[in-house]
């Protein structure tokens, strides 16, 4: 061990080419040792280049120091269990929440469909979690793409179009594979063009950022694609009757069945083409202005495979109704779906709601303002939420509460903006769309995250929480 760690100090003095290796491999580089050889090489190369102006000497240096990384990284995943669980479900965002599970591992070896549940929540051969967001509009505010575990990046594929929707699919995607060591490796598929933030060899440590959530390669809605082996071959981590009797997870809780609302909008204007989701380029609103309007709305459903009824109520600000209507189930029900509606209303100024019940259960109270004229209606700032943290393995996770329904009185798309500090240091800083953050397993133990929710435009107030 002393040997190994004598190998970090040097090279954070600078003279690591002239380091070797311990001869004996009977002790195992830890990965923190990894990680911190990899972090002192761009000192080591600086002050390596400020007294060596060849590009040959240089270059030699370079390949030394990558060599002796990879030496680490091989002593280190050579030590690894190869089945370590999984602390996370790798994405930021809440699964059941604003994520949604939409298809596991298919289990059944054949020609038909198998779930850990012994439902149907995949498709034939399929090898991983597919985890989607609401929206290409949440894709291009940026959903973070996280290390489960420990390990080196064995492939970085990149440059591929990451809007495919649909059976508007193309064959190449972009993709992290990335090795735990001992056959445990794990894909995140269909990421963001140009959003991969490792390459081919990097060591990475657990609830690092690797990219953003895209939809590239075959794939027909924005998500991420999870593949986790163990021995080289597909493993499902939720556990279940036809699946794992033990979790795969360390915390990730247990994946709810219940229907439940993914998003919620109005808008004065039919959500048709690109105004749609996956795109959801609509104008979002909670205003109308009185007089006879067309009032639309479109609600995102989780678990929704079996609809059998709907009933919509325009509630005026006296609390009587003007609309009670049961306008039936026009879309498909299915695992992840959405509905719109139109109606017609006469509007009274005033606080006016929606209410919104699937099959006997009011899932949408909507709140909307019906002001006099176009001149009263005002962009306000996203309402305020709490957010906590919690450690799990190390890695820090900062959730955000937030109502899916009301998170902003405009239904604007609430963008999330994620502020670690330690010691009065920011430690990491990103936008995101989801209502988690993470901060890598190596990073200071009593950070805190702040989050302020903003429209594009305003900002609520900061939540802050320590973990
Ligand atoms: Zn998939």
């Amino acid at each position: 061990m002393r040997a190994l760690q004598s190998v970090v100090v040097l090279a954070v003095a600078a003279v690591a080419a002239t380091v070797a290796l311990p001869a004996t491999t009977a002790t195992c580089a830890t990965s923190d040792q990894v990680a911190a050889y990899q972090s002192a090489i761009p000192r080591a190369k600086a002050a390596y280049f400020r007294t060596h102006r060849q590009a040959r000497r240089r270059q030699a240096f370079a390949a030394r120091q990558s060599k002796q990384r990879d030496a680490l990284a091989t002593s280190a995943l050579a030590c690894a269990s190869g089945s370590a669980p999984l602390p996370f479900f790798p994405q930021g965002g809440v699964v059941g929440r604003d994520l949604y599970l939409t298809n596991t591992v298919d289990l059944d070896p054949g020609g038909g469909i198998r779930d850990p549940w012994c439902g149907g929540r995949t498709y034939d051969g399929h090898t991983g979690e597919d985890v989607v967001i609401r929206s290409f509009r949440e894709q291009r505010i940026g959903v973070p793409v996280f290390a489960a575990l420990d390990g080196q990046v064995r492939e970085v594929q990149e440059g591929n179009k990451d809007t495919n929707y649909g059976d508007q699919t193309l064959p190449w995607d972009n993709h992290v594979i990335l090795d735990a060591g001992h056959g445990q490796l794990q894909v995140y598929g269909h990421l963001r063009r140009g959003s991969a933030t490792v390459k081919r060899g990097d060591w990475v440590v657990a609830g690092q950022q690797l990219g953003l959530t895209g939809s590239s390669g075959n794939s027909s809605w924005p998500h991420l694609h999870f593949t986790t082996m163990r021995d080289f071959a597909p493993v499902d981590p939720w556990p279940g009757p036809c699946g794992a009797a033990e979790s795969g997870w360390t915390a990730e809780a247990p994946v709810d069945t219940d229907l439940y609302v993914r998003d919620f909008t109005f808008s004065r204007a039919a959500f048709s083409g690109h105004l749609d989701v996956p795109w959801d380029d609509a104008q979002r609103t909670g205003t109308f202005v009185a007089g006879r309007r067309d009032v639309h709305f479109r609600v995102e459903l989780g678990n929704a495979a079996s609809i059998s009824s709907v009933r919509v109520r325009f509630v005026r600000p006296d609390g009587s109704l003007a609309v009670d209507d049961a306008p039936g189930v026009t879309f498909r029900a299915w695992r992840q779906t959405w509905g719109t509606w139109r109606h017609a209303v006469d509007l009274s100024p005033g606080r006016w709601r929606l209410l919104v019940d699937f099959d006997g259960r009011t899932l949408v109270e909507a709140p909307f303002d019906v002001v006099a004229g176009e001149a009263q209606v005002a962009n306000r700032p996203p309402n305020p939420v709490t957010a906590t943290v919690a450690r799990v393995s190390g890695i820090a996770l900062c959730t955000v509460a937030q109502d899916l329904v009301r998170e902003d009185p405009d239904y604007d798309i609430v963008r999330y903006r994620y502020v670690w500090t330690s010691g009065g240091r920011v430690v990491r800083a990103v936008t995101a769309a989801g209502l988690r953050d993470a901060l890598p397993r190596t990073a200071p133990a009593d950070a805190t995250c702040s989050v302020t929710p903003g429209d594009g435009r305003l900002t609520g107030s900061t939540a802050r929480a320590t973990g």
